[in-house]
């Protein structure tokens, strides 16, 4: 028996369980809904069902290893792409490690590029994040081992947090509409459901976007400029923050950033030596008046210019690291709630927003609780499962529990000895 037939078997199980139900999201029947097969490999989209039932039945016969539905909802959801009477989308974020520069992806992601005609015999190898092109010969092919680690969870968490402070404190969305997920790999999905947003087209979207990630705000008020102290020069912009939106979001920041910056800190983001001293020195003062009393330019050696940069290196540090196409596709495919992901074994799984700071993907999210098997790991870095530490293994043969023994499989780590 191979390795892929093994987990295969392990998947039939799971879903051929009396007790799996499928939680089935709204609109149940107006979606779309895509599987891919683990057998043939295959994707099959285009499908509806009339209830979750239906489709726990289908999943029963086909097998899938990853099943997906659409964030919109359609008239009729089994008709060509342009005949389908696309009638609203949910309001979808994917925030993945795949797309954040974190320390940890240089170590344990590579990629290869799969291109016959590449410069490099072989095929270029590269550490981290897959470029879209390969450098060495354009080609947009790649073979990618990537690895979900505690850091990249922690990672995305923290974007995840920054999101959804966003959502409610700036958007208003309330609790019950934001809905929060691990993904069943190496990050978080929210999805917003409230009337607002599912008629919003992927121009309205891309505003929403933008906003998350911080393009085009206007951070001095431009009405407010100072005169021009000489005739012919331009006049300066004020320096100034409110308590709304992105202002406030940076007035925080600037005050969290400025108690705890350093003056090697604030020279690195390019401040004069002038500057940075005297924000150092004068801290407790500078703190009270220019942020607490609003009175940006009450400083002297401490103007417009240099808020200008501080702001921009908090802003930088505030924004939430989506990924952004799926954000802007109003027919996207989104993985389904409660199923397994074809890459890990691990689930998709829902958790209160309040839950996410104690939130632990790797005891949640697993599936497979029973069992253990012999297998030989090629290699793989120290991780975690259901509270349990394993490896890190280098040519090693060891019976490891079933949800280990998957994902190792899965990542094309270790092959099952039976
Ligand atoms: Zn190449
Ligand atoms: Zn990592």
């Amino acid at each position: 028996m191979s390795s892929r037939d093994w987990v295969y078997d392990k998947f039939c199980a799971y879903y051929k369980n009396p007790t799996f139900r499928f939680p089935s999201p709204s609109q149940f029947s107006q979606r779309e809904y895509a599987f891919l097969l683990f057998k043939e490999r295959a994707m099959v989209r285009h499908k509806s069902f009339a209830t979750p039932t239906a489709l726990t039945a289908f999943m029963r016969e086909r097998i899938p290893s990853d099943v997906y539905h659409s964030c919109a909802y359609y008239e009729d959801p089994e008709a060509d792409m342009d005949k389908k009477g696309w009638s609203g989308a949910d309001l979808v974020f994917d925030i993945d490690a795949d797309h954040i520069p974190t320390t940890c992806n240089k170590i344990h992601d590579e990629w290869k590029c799969t291109n016959s005609g590449c410069r490099v015999s072989g095929g270029m190898i590269g550490k981290g994040i897959t470029p879209e092109e390969c450098p060495a010969c354009d080609g947009m092919k790649f073979d990618v081992k990537t690895w979900a680690c505690e850091l990249c969870i922690e990672t995305t968490k923290v974007e995840t947090r920054k999101l959804l402070d966003m959502l409610l404190n700036d958007f208003g969305f309330s609790e019950h509409e934001i809905h929060t997920y691990f993904s069943g790999h190496r990050g978080y999905h929210i999805h917003v459901e409230n009337e607002a947003v599912r008629d919003l087209d992927t121009t309205a979207r891309k505003e929403i976007v933008d906003y998350v990630s911080g393009i085009g705000i206007d951070i001095f008020d431009q009405k407010k400029r100072l005169p021009a102290k000489a005739k012919g020069k331009t006049s300066t912009p004020t320096f100034s923050l409110n308590d709304y939106g992105w202002k406030r979001r940076l007035k925080k920041g600037i005050y969290r950033y400025l108690t705890d910056a350093k003056t090697e800190d604030l020279l690195k983001i390019g401040l004069s030596k002038k500057a940075a001293t005297t924000l150092t020195k004068n801290r407790d003062s500078i703190l009270k008046r220019c942020i607490e009393e609003n009175r940006w330019g009450s400083v002297k050696g401490v103007g417009y210019e240099t808020w200008m940069r501080i702001a921009e290196h908090v802003k930088n540090c505030e924004v939430a690291q989506i990924d952004t196409v799926v954000t802007t596709d109003v027919h996207r495919l989104i993985r389904a709630n409660g199923t397994l992901h074809g890459k890990t074994g691990l689930l998709k799984v829902e958790f209160p927003i309040k839950e996410l700071e104690t939130f632990d993907p790797f005891v949640k999210a697993v599936a497979f609780k029973e069992g253990t098997v012999k297998v030989r790991v090629s290699e793989a870095p120290e991780f975690k499962l259901s509270g349990e530490t394993f490896g890190p293994f280098k040519n090693q043969t060891i019976e490891l529990p079933t949800a280990a023994a998957v994902l190792l499989t899965l990542k094309g780590r270790a092959e099952v000895l039976k």
